[in-house]
């Protein structure tokens, strides 16, 4: 009875007529069905009335469990009623829901707190419905009810949980964000947007949509990041450069995971950003202070070791050499002593000045300690190179120094290294770049040596006569032999080419291939070059006023004397002075001048064509040119190399390019002149092929001013 009023079963016992034998029997048996039933649910179903105490009807077994009570005990109020078990405090919400649902006959669900009968609160819920009569009163109500402590302790657990972590990321002063794979962020946190420079993370988001051009200064470092997720998953401090909102660049350090769907796809990346650019400054602070000098600013004995490690891996990649310097002060100790530390220390800041000065900028200049500096060069291009470094080291430390307006002078010995032939490691091309300079010490200071006496041998011969050759210049040692040119077809004269020879007290007549290549090597050459264009158009003046004819003198130019001097104003005052007609002045420039610096190479040509001087390519055929350049030069001349006609008659390939060389030259409008024409079979042949004039010891050597003047007054005498 109890269990009809409580269930309200839908199934109308007058329908079950045509059902079969197990529905009957199974409907026989309801009762019996739904008590199992009820009592094996967790909760309580029950019948009650509408009234003040909740008044139950019916109650099943798990009510028990539910609130600690008996059934009967809760049954009819007989030792408690439902009101009393709820907490008081929610009492009067339940009813209130309740009626409501009651009024528009609709069925309620409600939480609250019950006290069961050990004084404990637990939450319940409880659905339920109204049972009305059929003139639609309100009887009882049926529903069911469950223990929802433990669902509730959890909610309330997660909402906890999830108000932490909102705190964290709300509050914490490390940035925190989720990026889209495509460089967008998704979301950050207020921190974030104040390491980044934005008023809000609303902002941030807004204003950030490009992460990789954006953000970071070096646009790699998105490529980079997401690199490394590939590879580990995440990334631990990672550390880069970037752009604030502003503008201004500070560096951070990430760490982030990469996020993924169950099958594998990346759906966002998620991480925290910390601002290091204090840390990294103080970092590049110590760093500096533990590899520099603090008086010079100079790379210190460790920097130098690593600086020098590098030189030795590059040198051994590339086949090249090091040369290590070490620099001692001559009279540094006398100067600190008597004049103080103060004067001392300036003394080694300008003397570091000084040394930095004299060395490429690829080089490095370390002061280890003391008085001592070390100097690492790098690619070295020569002997002579290098010898001219030294060079410049000893005359630039002995310039005055004036410190407190007094004046020092103080000299340097140097001691060298070279790497590899005087050790493999750093160590020991220290160590014997120091012996080495003991040995300048020992030499009376003031110069260089080389750890291996060979070495000190060949520069010091290079150096001497670097040195004697100055002298010559001051001494007037140099003098000019012509050679004269004719032409095939008149067979007369059509000018003299200026050689010039050395005449030195000590060694006689030194020929220009022994010393021109090493004046070439230096800034000797420009004086040489200037020297040798003076005295020709000079001699070629005085040979109009001795013989009354004008020939023309060609002058030869090295490929530095026409890059690095002003040529062409040199050229224009020479021929002033002189009073020399500048057609009668030839400049001979060989062909590998022009490599690699073709348009400068034009516009000097150019300019020197405009005074009128007549321009020949000297040489030619020897260079890796190509001969199709030669039509955009302003040229008159083409002097073909003396090494095809010698070879003439043994190769007849040879015949063959002076064949193309003449066509070329002619078909340029050019004036093709052949040097070094000894025979008359070779005479003969570039006849044969129509080439213009020659030069060579057939006609003649070079020979002496004054031979050169009676040479032409003797074919005067004869016409
Ligand atoms: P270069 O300009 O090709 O000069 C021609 C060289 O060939 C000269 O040698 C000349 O004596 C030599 N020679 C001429 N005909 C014959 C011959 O039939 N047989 C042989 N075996 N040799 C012949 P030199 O005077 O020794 O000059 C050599 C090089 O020195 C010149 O070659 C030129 O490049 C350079 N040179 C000479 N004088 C000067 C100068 O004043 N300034 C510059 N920058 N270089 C110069
Ligand atoms: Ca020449
Ligand atoms: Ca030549």
């Amino acid at each position: 009875m109890r269990l009809r009023v409580a269930l309200n079963s839908p199934v109308d016992q007058s329908n079950t007529s045509g059902a079969n034998a197990f529905i009957q029997n199974w409907l026989n048996n309801r009762e019996h069905v739904l008590d199992s039933l009820l009592s094996n649910l967790d909760g309580m179903a029950y019948c009650c009335l509408c009234d003040e105490h909740w008044t139950m009807l019916f109650v099943s077994d798990g009510c028990y469990d539910l609130t600690g009570y008996k059934v009967e005990e809760l049954l009819n109020n007989d030792k408690v009623s439902f009101q009393e078990i709820t907490l008081e405090e929610d009492r009067q919400g339940v009813r209130d829901l309740v009626e409501i649902a009651m009024e528009s006959r609709q069925r309620f669900e409600v939480e609250y707190r019950i006290l069961n009968a050990s004084g404990e609160i637990r939450w319940v819920m409880e659905r339920g419905t109204g049972i009305f009569n059929e003139s639609g009163k309100l009887e009882a109500l049926e529903g069911f009810i469950q223990d929802i402590t433990i669902n509730k302790r959890f909610e309330h657990d997660l909402k906890q949980a999830e108000q932490r972590y909102r705190s964290i990321f709300e509050n914490t002063v490390e940035g925190i964000f989720q990026t889209s794979p495509d460089g967008r962020y998704l979301s950050a946190n207020p921190a974030l947007a104040k390491i980044y420079g934005f008023e809000s993370p609303e902002d941030l988001i807004a204003s950030l949509n490009d992460i990789e051009h954006q953000l970071y200064v070096k646009s790699t470092s998105r490529h980079e990041f997401a690199e490394l997720m590939q590879q580990q998953k995440r990334v631990t401090n990672f550390e880069s450069e970037i752009y604030r909102a502003d503008g201004s660049t500070i560096w951070i350090s990430e760490n982030a995971r990469a996020v993924r769907d169950e099958k594998g796809k990346l759906l966002y990346y998620e991480g925290t950003v910390e601002d290091i650019t204090e840390r990294k400054n103080y970092n590049e602070l110590i760093e500096y202070q533990a590899t520099h000098d603090d008086l010079s600013g100079l790379p210190n004995r460790v920097l130098l070791k690593d600086r020098l490690q590098q030189a030795i891996n590059h040198a051994e990649r590339t086949s090249s050499q090091v040369a290590v310097v070490f620099v001692d002060l001559d009279q540094f100790k006398n100067v600190n002593d008597s004049m103080g530390h103060h004067v001392g220390d300036k003394l080694l800041i300008s003397m570091a000045q000084r040394l930095e000065s004299c060395v490429r900028e690829s080089d490095t200049v370390a002061r280890p300690g003391g008085d001592e500096f070390v100097l690492v060069l790098s690619d070295m291009s020569g002997l002579e190179a290098l010898g001219q470094t030294l060079q410049r080291i000893l005359t630039k430390t002995a310039e005055p120094c004036i410190i407190d307006d007094r004046e020092f002078v103080i000299t340097c010995s140097l001691g060298i290294s070279i790497y590899p032939e005087d050790g493999n490691d750093s160590e020991t091309l220290l160590r014997n770049a120091d012996t080495a300079m003991y040995k300048a010490k020992e030499a009376g200071k003031n110069n260089f040596q080389f750890f291996t006496q060979e070495l000190n041998s060949a520069l010091i011969e290079r150096l001497e006569l670097e040195y004697s050759m100055r002298q010559a210049l001051i001494h007037d040692e140099f003098i000019l032999h012509y050679q004269p040119k004719v032409s095939f077809l008149t067979q007369k004269l059509t000018g003299f080419e200026a050689l010039i020879r050395w005449n030195s007290p000590t060694h006689g007549l030194i020929p220009p291939t022994k010393f021109i290549p090493i004046a070439e090597e230096s800034s000797l050459i420009e004086s040489i070059g200037s020297w040798v264009m003076q005295t020709a158009c000079k001699q070629a003046v005085d040979l109009y006023k001795q013989t009354g004819i004008r020939l023309p003198v060609s002058i030869n130019v090295s490929p530095r004397q026409f890059y690095e001097r002003q040529l062409v104003s040199e050229v224009e005052a020479v021929l002033a002075k002189t009073g020399l007609p500048p057609e009668y002045l030839e400049i001979e420039i060989t062909e590998g001048t022009l490599i690699e610096q073709t348009s400068k190479f034009i516009d000097i040509l150019k300019n020197l064509k405009s005074l009128g001087v007549k321009l020949a390519i000297d040489d030619f055929g020897t260079g890796y040119s190509s001969m199709g350049y030669l039509k955009h030069f302003p040229i008159d001349n083409l002097k073909i190399d003396r090494s095809f006609v010698w070879e003439l008659e043994q190769d007849s390939a040879n015949q063959a390019i002076l064949k193309a060389i003449v066509s070329l030259g002619q078909n340029l409008g050019l004036n093709v002149i052949a040097e070094g024409v000894e025979t008359e079979l070779q005479r003969d042949f570039l006849i044969s092929i129509g080439c213009n004039e020659m030069q060579g010891y057939l006609y003649s050597k070079p020979i002496p001013f004054n031979q050169i003047v009676a040479h032409v007054n003797s074919i005067h005498a004869l016409v």
